[in-house]
């Protein structure tokens, strides 16, 4: 039995993170988000170079289309290699077969010159075609005078921004800060306490944001548009889905499938060219009510753009046992600099 539907999308990545999985244990154990940033990811972004950002990008890629996921909305980071960045993004996924939408992680957090260099890749790829959304880390690590910057560069370039909100306490007077500098086009990621109205889509990352403990976004309580990523926990949005819906369950035992699943639909009007891929799954129906009790759900081929990517559980433009084993050297190459 299969069933088939358009690509799904994971609408906040970051590719970066694929190769972190088995990192060594930071110096001391996390006891807060502030210090989960400080002492994971901020040690890992700054270890990366291009080679690692490559293979990262093919195996997050490849990983996305094992899991019927065609399209992926990427916000990036690698404060000692930025320029260039999204391009290699960009390529590897091309490589892989798969969409992305590139972003650099602007941010305050190397001084004036690494917010320089971060906007200038973000206007790099933009200007020259590149498909994506001016990125930026978060208020709480970029100054007024850049966050204008990064304002300015999105209405510039009609991109709108891709930033992280409310994600943990540390950023709690992000909706002041960013209230009437909004507008339809932003992509607000976590939102987890936020309790300004702003403008753009909520991205709900429910894996996420448990692994971090930051409490729940219950993205219900929104007008916005809501759509689901993953924060770098992988692409797959069946699992996306299944934890999106599980969590609001969990605080509404009213709550069904179908929110969930709308959420998941809301990635189609981020990257409406995703409707046009097609993807079989080895599960009929592909309906809420069956998914949200159905974890193991697989494609068996995929189209993007009516050019088969997928088969008999296998990429078909790339070799998948490759991706792998030099994925596997940069992540050791990497840990060796953490
Ligand atoms: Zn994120």
């Amino acid at each position: 039995m299969t069933a088939t539907t358009p690509g799904l999308v994971c609408s906040h990545h970051h590719l970066y993170s694929a190769l972190a999985r088995g990192m060594p244990s930071p110096p001391k154990t996390a006891t807060t988000f502030h210090e989960i940033l400080e002492q994971i990811w901020w040690r890992l972004d700054m270890a990366l170079d291009l080679e690692m950002v490559r293979w990262s990008a093919m195996l997050g890629a490849l990983e996305a289309l094992e899991s019927g996921t065609t399209a992926i909305i990427d916000h990036h980071a690698s404060p000692n290699a930025i320029e260039g960045s999204l391009s290699v993004i960009a390529d590897a996924c091309a490589e892989v077969g798969v969409r992305v939408a590139c972003a650099y992680e602007v941010t305050d957090r190397h001084g004036e010159d690494g917010a320089r260099r971060g906007l200038e890749e973000n206007r790099r790829f933009l200007s020259e075609g590149g498909r994506g959304w001016v990125g930026a880390h978060a208020c709480f690590t970029l100054s007024d005078d850049t966050l204008d910057l990064v304002v300015g560069l999105g209405q510039d370039t009609g991109a709108g921004v891709h930033i992280h909100v409310h994600e943990g306490p540390e950023d709690s007077d992000a909706g002041k800060r960013l209230a009437g500098r909004t507008d339809e086009g932003w992509l607000l990621a976590h939102c987890v306490s936020l309790e300004e109205r702003l403008d753009g889509t909520i991205l709900h990352n429910p894996e996420s944001n448990m692994n971090n403990s930051v409490g729940y976004a219950n993205p219900g309580r929104f007008e916005n548009p809501v759509a689901l990523g993953t924060d770098g926990i992988g692409a797959n949005m069946l699992g996306a889905f299944r934890a999106a819906y599980l969590k609001q369950r969990e605080s509404d035992v009213t709550a069904t499938p179908e929110t969930a699943w709308s959420w998941l639909e809301a990635g189609w009007d981020l990257f409406p060219e995703a409707r046009r891929d097609a993807v079989s799954w080895s599960y009929e129906p592909m309906d809420p009510w069956h998914l949200a009790f159905t974890p193991g759900v697989r494609p068996i081929k995929i189209a993007i753009d009516n050019k088969l990517v997928f088969a008999d559980g296998a990429p078909t433009l790339v070799d998948a046992g490759e991706i792998r084993a030099k994925a596997a050297e940069q992540a050791t190459r990497l840990f060796a600099r953490l």
